[in-house]
């Protein structure tokens, strides 16, 4: 009777070695300072992995803003989500657990994405769903102001009107009642438009989940494709006949292990973008340091210096594509409103500190006359001396915008994002103010676009590009970000053929992710998920 118990003591240390093994063997999705395990930490692991392979370029399904849930298996009425963090970066320490009215199991916080309520309200209609993802995906966004639907096989995916069921007025789901609505839209379907904002994806597993919300992406690109073609579409020329049984190849097993679920190929799908993101994850610490920017010796406000050397870097980032070789940006020095910083005449992509001048609002610098100024320099202290309110400002070439300021077609708010420029922006032709010229290189010509500026957020220069206002550094590059991704949207829903549904409100809209409390200063970033996220790209680069 002995070897039984032998036997079973040896099972018993075989499987604590495995254990532990498995412990210790276990993806290291956490970036820094990792909190103790929970007792789902593999399903918060692969949220984890959810929301970089979603931010990847590879499936470029998410942006800055965006968020992917999945629901506890343990208990059917809580959710896992990241809080307010852009999901390119999000690590197992953001991972919240939500009850399904989308407040914190473990008690307030008021770092969460507004619009969470989305997911909440999905879990309770529909049992079955056990991910979903909320996105601003351009492509997607275009279909969903076009009256040309967006087809994925013989089917449409619906439009959500948020105007329908919110006093007439666009904007984000931020309300428990509109993400209500929005889930009785969505049905027993799987995806849905969001006027003006982007799309809803919901999954029977998080592995389904990606690759629904990589074929809708695909779907999307391929009708704007064949739309582009000009002919006649089989929108589903692979179709079979209805209640055929599919062929014994494709009848493969559900595949028991793995905490995401799916068939063995989606496993081997999500497998696949694992090991895409996993490098990102567990690389070399990305996060950025103060010494990755050089400093000045005795800087006047270091760290409004260093954040004008990120708003630089951000905006020349390739990903972004704001400001090619010769744009710029300023920063009204906070202690001194007569005074402005800006780089010398440099590629906005090579900035760092030392190239910082301060200049007073005629645009000369303070040290001293110098010769490597932009020429295009007097928009900027025109532009403060004209608007006390503004405290930065963007001058960029952004073709996606130049293509507006050369066409008879005006850019429009189409995205909630865009609907700061208002109805319409304003646009300066110079040569009406001086007709040998084509930049803005006086000071009378920056006086001009002041003019013509007035009390607006931005104004266009004809054949040339903009020059943009914001009440911070964060706020103009946010501002920078969402009137490009407005004008590729609007020239996506334009190139669709349809109608366009335009977006009207006569107050301006807080941005999608973003609370609406006034801009922060320099120091205080921890509710700005877009701005950490772009400073981590630039540093990583
Ligand atoms: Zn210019
Ligand atoms: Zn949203």
């Amino acid at each position: 009777m002995k070897t039984p118990s032998r036997l079973m003591a040896f099972c018993i240390a075989i499987f604590a070695v495995a254990l532990i093994w498995a412990t210790w063997s276990a993806p290291a999705v956490v970036a820094e300072n990792p909190a103790p395990s929970r007792p789902e930490q593999a399903l918060i692991d692969e949220l984890v992995l959810a929301n970089r392979m979603l931010a990847s370029d590879e499936l470029g399904f998410l942006d800055a803003f965006g968020h992917v849930s999945v629901r506890s298996r343990s208990n059917p009425n809580h959710y896992y989500i990241a809080r307010s963090v852009s999901p390119g970066i999000v690590t197992a320490n953001d991972i919240i657990e939500n009850d399904l009215d989308s407040k914190p199991v473990s008690g307030e916080r008021n770092d969460q994405y507004q619009d969470r309520f989305i997911h909440g309200e999905i879990y309770k209609a529909r049992p079955d769903v056990m991910a979903v993802v909320h996105s601003r995906t351009p492509e997607l966004a275009a279909f969903g102001v076009s009256s040309v639907p967006l087809r994925v096989g013989d089917n449409t995916v619906p439009i959500f009107d948020i105007r329908t069921v919110n006093n007439g007025r666009s904007g984000i789901v931020g309300t428990a009642a509109l993400a209500h609505s929005l889930a009785a839209s969505l049905g027993n379907r799987n995806a849905i438009l969001l006027l003006g904002h982007g799309a809803v994806v919901a999954g029977p597993s998080i592995y389904n989940l990606i690759d629904s919300a990589h074929g809708l992406r695909r779907a999307a690109q391929r009708q704007q494709q064949l739309i582009g073609l000009g002919g006649q579409w089989d929108s589903n020329p692979l179709r079979v006949a209805p209640n055929a049984p599919p062929p014994a190849a494709v009848q493969r097993p559900m595949v028991p292990t793995g905490t995401g679920g799916g068939t063995e190929a989606l496993e081997r799908i999500w497998e696949y973008w694992k090991q895409v993101v996993t490098p990102l994850i567990t690389g070399p610490n990305k996060l950025p340091h103060a010494d990755h920017v050089p400093r000045q010796a005795d800087g006047p406000d270091q760290a409004i210096i260093d954040d004008l050397v990120y708003a630089n870097r951000i905006l020349s980032y390739k990903g972004l594509g704001i400001l090619d070789a010769l744009g710029h940006v300023s920063v009204r020095d906070p202690r001194n409103p007569n005074h402005y910083f800006i780089a010398r005449y440099l590629s906005a992509a090579f900035v760092t500190a030392n190239d910082i001048t301060e200049n007073d609002l005629d645009s000369k610098p303070v040290a001293g006359p110098r010769s490597d100024q932009f020429q295009e320099i007097y928009m900027h202290g025109e532009i403060y001396k004209a608007r006390p309110d503004v405290m930065a400002i963007v001058h960029a070439h952004t073709p996606e915008i130049v293509v507006f300021t050369e066409s008879s077609v005006t850019m429009r708010p189409v995205i909630n994002g865009g609907m700061f420029m208002g109805e319409r922006l304003p646009i300066h032709d110079v040569r009406k103010f001086d007709p040998r010229e084509i930049l803005i290189r006086t000071p009378e010509l920056g006086r001009s676009v002041a003019m013509v500026l007035a009390n607006r957020p931005a104004v266009l220069l004809k054949g040339h590009g903009y020059a943009l206002t914001g009440s911070s550094l964060h706020d103009v590059v946010a501002r920078a970000y969402q009137l490009r991704m407005n004008a590729k949207v609007q020239e996506q829903a334009i190139a669709l053929g349809g109608k366009v549904t335009y977006l009207e409100q006569p107050e301006e809209a807080p941005l999608p992710g973003r609370t609406a409390v006034p801009a922060k200063s320099s120091s205080d970033v921890q509710d700005d998920p877009a701005w950490e996220y772009w400073k981590q790209l630039v540093v990583a680069k």
